[in-house]
This record gives C-alpha cells, sequence and structure tokens, in this order.
C-alpha cells in the first residue's frame, strides 16, 4: 500500500493546472489542486480575459464616432470607469467560480494556499503535509519590475485593471505584448497615452512590416511612441502625479497620473522552493522541462508560464492536457506546439501565425512576399484613416505558406482559421484556389498576385 494521498498533485489553478487537474480525473485518477489566489489564474482573473472585455470598452469611442459616417446621430457619450470595472468583476468572479466547480465535479480535490516542496514527493500546504506520486507545477508568472529608481511608484498590468481612479495621462513603458494593448486601452477609454521602448521599434519578434504598420496606427490614434526611449527615475511631486525622468532619445521629464511597466513577466515560484525537490531552473528563471513537461526530477511536470517556454493560455492548456493523458490516459502523446498562432490585441489587432520575413528568411535562402494595405469597407464611409495589413511568406521553392499576417479589424479571428491551412501544409496555390467571401478583409489573403521575392543576404 502506498503511502501517497494524491496520484496527481497540481499546484496552481490556472489554464494548465486545471485543464491537467480535470484530465487526470477523468482518467480514474487521485487528484488534488492548490491555489494561493483565486481560482483561473493570471488570463481569467488579470489577464487575457480582463484585458480582452477592456479592450471591447475602448473600442466604443471609434465606433461611436465612426457611426456618424453612416447617418447617426450619437448623444453625448460618457464613460465611467467604476462601472466598467464593476461589470468586469461580476465577469471574471463568475468565471473562477465555474473553474472551481469544474474541478469539484470532476472529483478533483480542490485546494486552497500556498504550496511549498519539503521533498521530491512531499508538499507543505499552509501547515499540512501531502504526499504525492506525481507532481505537476503550473504557477504562472507575474510582472517583472526593472529595478528603477522610484519603481515602487509603478503599477503593472495586475493594478491596471482595478485602478480606483482612472488616470488622465498615462506613461506606459515597454514595447511588447502587453505595452501595446494597454496601450490602445487606455487611450480608447480618454487616457493622453505615452509608451516609451528602448528599441527601435516595438514588438520585436513580430514581423517587421507588421510593427511597422501597427506603429504607424498607434500614432494616428494620438498615443505618443517614443522609441530608443529609457526610463531614468520616477519621482512622485507635490501635486501627486509622477515626475519621468527619461534618457536616450527623448531626454527630459514628464508628469504622469499613472505609470505602468509592461517589461515583461517572469515565472511565478513564491515560496514554492522548487530547489528543495532537486527541480532545476532554466537560464531565464523558468523551470526547464523537456518536451513531454517533464523537469529535472522524473515525476514532477511543469506547464505554462512558469516555464522556460511560450507563455499563452492555449500552450499551457496543451501542455496540462498532455501531461494528465501521459500519466493516466493509453496513449503518451507530446503537446504538439508546432506553427502556435497569437494575437495582439491592440488597436488595430494583430494576429499572426508561422513565420515572420527575418525568420523565414534564416531558415530558407528565398522567400515570396504577397502583402496589401487597404482601407476596410467600414471606412470608406466612416471617414477613419485606418489602414489592414495583411502578408504571407511563402517559401520560393516549395510554395509553402511560411507565415500569415495581420493588423486590421477582426485580424485574430482570422487568423485562427488560417493556422489550420498552414498546419495542414497550405500552399500559395491553395489560397489562390480558394474563393473569396465578398466583401471582407479575409478575401484579401486569397487575392494576393504581387510577388517580391527576398533573399538572404550573404554573410
Ligand atoms: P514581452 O516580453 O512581450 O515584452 C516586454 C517588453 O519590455 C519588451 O518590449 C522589452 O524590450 C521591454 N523590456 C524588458 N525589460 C526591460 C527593461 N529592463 N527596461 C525597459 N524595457 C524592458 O512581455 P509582456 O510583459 O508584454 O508580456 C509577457 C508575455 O505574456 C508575452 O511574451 C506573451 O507571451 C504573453 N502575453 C500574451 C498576450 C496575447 O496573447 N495577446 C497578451 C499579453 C501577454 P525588448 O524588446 O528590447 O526586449
Amino acid at each position: 500500500m502506498s503511502d501517497f494521498e494524491f496520484d496527481f498533485f497540481v499546484i496552481g489553478g490556472g489554464s494548465g493546472g486545471v485543464r491537467a487537474a480535470r484530465v487526470a480525473a477523468g482518467l480514474g485518477a487521485r487528484v488534488a489542486i492548490v491555489e494561493s489566489s483565486r481560482y483561473g489564474g493570471t488570463c481569467v482573473i488579470r489577464g487575457c480575459v480582463p484585458k480582452k472585455l477592456l479592450v471591447q470598452a475602448a473600442h466604443y469611442a471609434e465606433d461611436f464616432a465612426d457611426a456618424a459616417g453612416f447617418g447617426w446621430t450619437v448623444p453625448p457619450t460618457a464613460f465611467s470607469w467604476p462601472h466598467l470595472v464593476a461589470a468586469k468583476e461580476t465577469e471574471i468572479s463568475r468565471l473562477s467560480r465555474i473553474y472551481q466547480d469544474l474541478l469539484g465535479r470532476s472529483g478533483v480535490t480542490v485546494l486552497q494556499g500556498a504550496a511549498r516542496f519539503i521533498d521530491p514527493h512531499t508538499l507543505d500546504v499552509d501547515g499540512r503535509r501531502i504526499r504525492a506520486r506525481q507532481i505537476l507545477i503550473a504557477t504562472g508568472g507575474k510582472p517583472k519590475r526593472p529595478a528603477v529608481p522610484g519603481i515602487e511608484h509603478a503599477i503593472t498590468s495586475d493594478e491596471a485593471f482595478d485602478l480606483p481612479v482612472f488616470p488622465q495621462r498615462v506613461l506606459i513603458v515597454g514595447g511588447g505584448y502587453i505595452a501595446v494593448e494597454f496601450a490602445g486601452i487606455f487611450n480608447g477609454l480618454g487616457a493622453e497615452v505615452t509608451l516609451s521602448y528602448r528599441g527601435e521599434q516595438i514588438l520585436r519578434g513580430f514581423d517587421d512590416d507588421v510593427r511597422r504598420h501597427l506603429q504607424e496606427e498607434m500614432g494616428k490614434k494620438d498615443i505618443s511612441i517614443l522609441l530608443g526611449s529609457t526610463v531614468a527615475r520616477l519621482d512622485r511631486q507635490a501635486d501627486a502625479r509622477l515626475l519621468a525622468s527619461f534618457t536616450g532619445a527623448s531626454e527630459g521629464a514628464l508628469p504622469f497620473d499613472a505609470v505602468m511597466y509592461a517589461t515583461g513577466r517572469a515565472p511565478n515560484l513564491g515560496s514554492l522552493d522548487p530547489a528543495a525537490a532537486g527541480v532545476e531552473l532554466a537560464p531565464g528563471g523558468g523551470i526547464r522541462v523537456d518536451a513531454w513537461s517533464r523537469t529535472s526530477v522524473s515525476h514532477i511536470y511543469a506547464v505554462g508560464d512558469v516555464t522556460d517556454g511560450i507563455a499563452l493560455t492555449p500552450v499551457a492548456i496543451r501542455q496540462g492536457a498532455a501531461v494528465a493523458n501521459n500519466l493516466f490516459g493509453p496513449t503518451p502523446l507530446a503537446a504538439d506546439l508546432a506553427l502556435v498562432p497569437s494575437a495582439v490585441f491592440s488597436q488595430p489587432p494583430i494576429g499572426t501565425v508561422g513565420l515572420s520575413e527575418a525568420a523565414a528568411l534564416e531558415q530558407f535562402a528565398e522567400v515570396d512576399i504577397y502583402q496589401s494595405s487597404f482601407r476596410p469597407l467600414r471606412h470608406a464611409l466612416s471617414g477613419r484613416d485606418e489602414r489592414t495589413l495583411i502578408k504571407l511568406v511563402v517559401a520560393s521553392e516549395s510554395q509553402r505558406i511560411l507565415g500569415a499576417h495581420m493588423v486590421g479589424p477582426d485580424a485574430p479571428e482570422i487568423i485562427q482559421g488560417l493556422a489550420v491551412a498552414l498546419r495542414m501544409g497550405a500552399t500559395k496555390a491553395d489560397f489562390d484556389a480558394t474563393l473569396g467571401i465578398h466583401p471582407t478583409s479575409a478575401e484579401e489573403f486569397m487575392t494576393l498576385r504581387d510577388r517580391q521575392t527576398r533573399r538572404r543576404h550573404a554573410q
């Protein structure tokens, strides 16, 4: 008789952990899960879900303005930040309860508390000792704050969702997903937004045309983007505002009501002490795992943002399900992370799958580029000067589509479908042979004819 209270113990009640726990319980394992905060994790509580609601809220400003071109007279509008925060809170509380209920109904023992490793099979959860045969670490990530004088005055995305007062002048530091998404949110809701990024162009890693296009569109919305810019310090002024001192390309100091850092996220290890179990970390600080999400200790697994892998909810969910299936199901299968599509819910949003042009040219000597920038039909009447960009990166030799990128309304919805085509190995000829749906923006992907061939520069 084993002395293990559980077959599978999951640490972290976010997307990855919850999926793993439910799948394992469904396969007959004795499963427990522990969460130190609210069930739902980053995505549900302080990430994707509330962010998307705020993005939606922000977009109404343009929708009201655009309606005039279609004959509507919109009465003077007013926005209530406390209303939005409360409505968002109601929804995420509902979702958090659903997460917990689903776990309970799946037969999972649901615990609340902070877990700490005592040894490779034993955890302490707020004073209770629990021994488990297999363990999954799914504790997610948390915002990083660089060591800048006055950083304690700054907020991160964690606090941005629940600010007691809506800030009229906002500085966002960083040029990644979260920075551009929140720049769009605060701007749409009426704030004057400055984004300070240390590099030459926002969204490093995305296709350069996509980066350029979004930057231009953000500029048209009067978001001030400071490139090559570093915040040297933050000082609280007598009027309670924060004075940000800039160095680099934009020397000087400006006052803000709120300064938000979106300078990346770190694995959330809290008091877990994985070293006590012998679990090793990768150089970046995340838990090192193999393709099966196995850590350096053979019965301890890790998925999602706490690892050194891709920090996206659907990735964590896929990994969590794979771990549970491999441990307790009939057919072991590693999570297939080929061609992970992703979106940035900027305004306008980005959807992308596959390789950027630059990444493609690292793997292929020659690629064909097809791209088009156009004004969506809606703006023929609204009068808004907003353009949509679509781009295909194609392997010249095989004609296989390597990457599909879009900046414009509904880009995430459109790219989700194209991701299936790319996974199936679609070629440019397959796109050409597919009839468009007219009139849509998506059909432009089927009618791209103007080819530009790009070759890798000789080293
Ligand atoms: P990112 O890694 O995307 O961006 C971090 C940004 O901060 C980069 O522009 C980086 O610059 C800059 N930066 C890093 N360190 C410093 C520093 N010390 N001083 C100044 N600037 C700095 O992180 P995010 O926080 O935006 O998001 C974290 C992850 O969460 C994403 O990578 C993504 O996987 C996930 N996410 C996904 C979303 C989605 O799917 N829509 C939405 C939000 C998050 P540089 O480029 O020079 O390194």
